[in-house]
């Protein structure tokens, strides 16, 4: 007697229907409702914001109905900002945001979802998004930095890898040396500071307190040799 020993590799017992005797075959509306969290990770300047502005663009464009989050825009609060120039309405959000009682009441199933500067979200607060995912089927796209000038991931960033269904990467941002930046590197009096608070990152998009931040390699960001 054989025995299958993967599926198949028995033709009769693992043949699926065809599509004209699948009864779900083109019936959109009986096909399970699937929601995705996506991380869309880079260094600073690639393009999170602008990416994100686009992809909100898109979905509405497709008639779905979606709501955007920012924290500590450039554009100031109420606008999700990019360097290039575009902007969107957007609503802000801090570590006291509960994604599931905001999305829930506002958002009908199926809907999208959009977080901009996601490093600061907190672990609980991606664990709301994914749960939002899971039980309304909503497509939640996150944008942020993955590490901190520090090079640790950030807390949000790092839930995020652990619990997201699809890691993208965004343009590649190079070092001052032409190799792959690696590190968000923060300057100080010029100086790589590779130790302090990551809070301390939520002024990079103002490049305030006498800090800036650029990308640099990891050799380079080792060497503190901000170019
Ligand atoms: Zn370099």
């Amino acid at each position: 007697m054989s025995v299958p020993s993967v599926p198949g590799a028995d033709e009769g017992a693992w043949a699926h229907p065809s599509p004209d005797q699948n009864p779900l075959f083109g019936v959109c509306h009986l096909a399970p409702a699937i929601g995705r969290l996506r991380f869309h990770a880079g260094l600073m300047g690639a393009g999170k914001s602008a990416l994100a502005i686009q992809v909100g663009f898109h979905r509405r464009q497709a008639g779905r109905p979606g709501l955007v989050f920012t924290s500590a825009d450039r554009g100031g609060a109420g606008q999700l900002s990019s360097r290039l120039g575009l902007s969107v309405s957007a609503r802000h959000f801090d570590e006291s945001t509960d994604f599931v009682a905001t999305v829930g009441s506002d958002l009908p199933a199926r809907g999208f979802v959009i977080v901009d500067e996601a490093q600061f979200l907190t672990p609980e607060q991606v664990d709301q998004l994914a749960l939002l995912v899971d039980e309304l089927a909503i497509d939640v796209d996150c944008f942020g930095l993955l590490t901190a000038f520090d090079s640790h991931t950030f807390p949000g960033s790092q839930r995020l890898v652990e619990l997201c269904d699809e890691m993208l990467d965004l343009v590649e941002v190079l070092c001052w040396c032409g190799a792959p930046g690696r590190v968000n590197a923060r300057i100080e009096g010029g100086q790589v500071i590779r130790h302090g608070s990551q809070v301390a990152v939520g002024d990079l998009i103002g490049g305030g307190e006498g800090a800036t931040y650029r990308v640099l390699c990891r050799r380079h960001w080792r060497e503190g040799t901000p170019g």
